[in-house]
């Protein structure tokens, strides 16, 4: 661990926010996180990482970067989804302790000051537990806690209930967070894994204060496929469980209608039970065939080695020498 606060410009803390479209409500955040920064008992750097956005996102933060010059924009070159974007920061951000956060001012950036001070008494992770969930509807509520309760009881590492990403790291939770190589990022499922000294502190969790939620159900499904996929291969014994019962099931009524034609000397017609039969193992058959490819799906993803994101552009490089336009950020910098 690097421990050299006062020869290296490396700040102590670094402030991470993914952005994604969220013009609207990135003043209120800058202001706030401004006066957060006011009462911090050391230097900090704002890393802002756009995920495409297409609205006037990296306007107004490049705007914001003549006034405070702690504010560090890098712009991914599309949108990559909020899981890449939160580890283009992790990879960029160079402060000795990392906090991560919305942009949508659900993580109140007043807390920072009381995660640091964890941190100081020597937590890794400081996680912010939500008491509340003001401004989600119970459908929101019932599907998550739903999904919680089914990955933790298949995964082998278990999530936190109630917790987002907002969160304090240290650097070598960071470090040990980069090691993990993985392009299907569950980022819950790998803050889980990498574990490290942890303190949990609770808040109440806001509304969005402007702007709209940019998750849908559909989005929900396939991190939720994600989790559960990348963090347990017990879903794929499901298959061997099923054919065990179903072959079970259909030897004894096999036997039995053996049995009963020796015994009784008659068939008994049985088409509606049969085709009940056939379709019902089909479909076993088909939902564990769909298992097994979502699964080499996620092989064949991973095979290719394509970086997780890429950098279009870095303020903090475009101010300090003239950088190749398209960097591929996570292997030459660790080198
Ligand atoms: N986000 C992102 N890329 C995306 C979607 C979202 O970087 O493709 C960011 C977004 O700007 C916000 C954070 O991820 O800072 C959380 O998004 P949002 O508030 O829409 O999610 P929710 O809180 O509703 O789960
Ligand atoms: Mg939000």
């Amino acid at each position: 661990m690097k421990k050299q606060r006062s020869s290296s410009p490396e700040p102590m803390l670094s402030i991470v926010i993914p952005v994604h479209n969220e013009a609207e409500v990135l003043p209120a955040l800058l202001a706030r996180l401004w006066t957060t920064g006011q009462n911090l008992d050391g230097s900090f750097e704002l890393l802002f990482v756009d995920d495409g956005s297409r609205d006037d996102s990296v306007a107004i933060l490049m705007a914001a970067r003549q006034r405070q010059p702690e504010i560090r924009v890098l712009q991914l070159s599309r949108n990559f989804g909020k899981e890449a974007a939160v580890s283009a920061g992790l990879e960029h951000a160079r402060g000795e302790a990392v906090v991560l956060m919305d942009a949508d001012l659900q993580d109140p950036p007043e807390l920072i000051p009381d995660m640091l001070a964890q941190w100081r008494k020597g937590a890794d992770v400081v996680l912010m537990k939500r008491r509340s969930r003001a401004g989600e509807s119970w459908l929101k509520r019932i599907t998550a806690s739903l999904f919680y309760r089914l990955i933790n009881r298949i995964s082998d590492s278990p999530i936190p209930v109630d917790t987002g990403d907002f969160r304090l790291m240290s650097r070598r939770t960071v470090e040990a967070l980069k090691q993990l190589p993985e392009r299907n990022r569950y980022l819950k499922g790998m803050f889980a894994w990498v574990g490290m000294p942890t303190v949990t502190l609770e808040f109440d969790r806001d509304p969005r204060t402007a702007g709209t939620t940019k998750w849908n159900y559909l989005k929900l499904v396939h991190l939720a496929m994600e989790g559960i996929t990348s963090f347990s291969t017990r879903p794929l014994r499901l298959a061997l469980v099923l054919g065990l019962l179903a072959a079970g099931a259909g030897g004894a009524v096999g036997l039995w209608e053996v049995i009963r034609a020796l015994v009784f000397g008659i068939s008994t017609p049985g088409y509606a039970s049969l085709i009940a039969m056939v379709t019902f193992l089909s479909g076993v058959q088909l939902l564990c065939v769909g298992l097994l490819g979502e699964y080499i799906g996620r092989i064949y993803m991973e095979t290719k080695q394509r970086p997780v994101f890429i950098v279009a552009e870095d303020s903090h490089e475009a101010m300090a020498y003239a950088q190749p336009l398209l960097r591929v950020a996570g292997h030459d910098q660790n080198q």
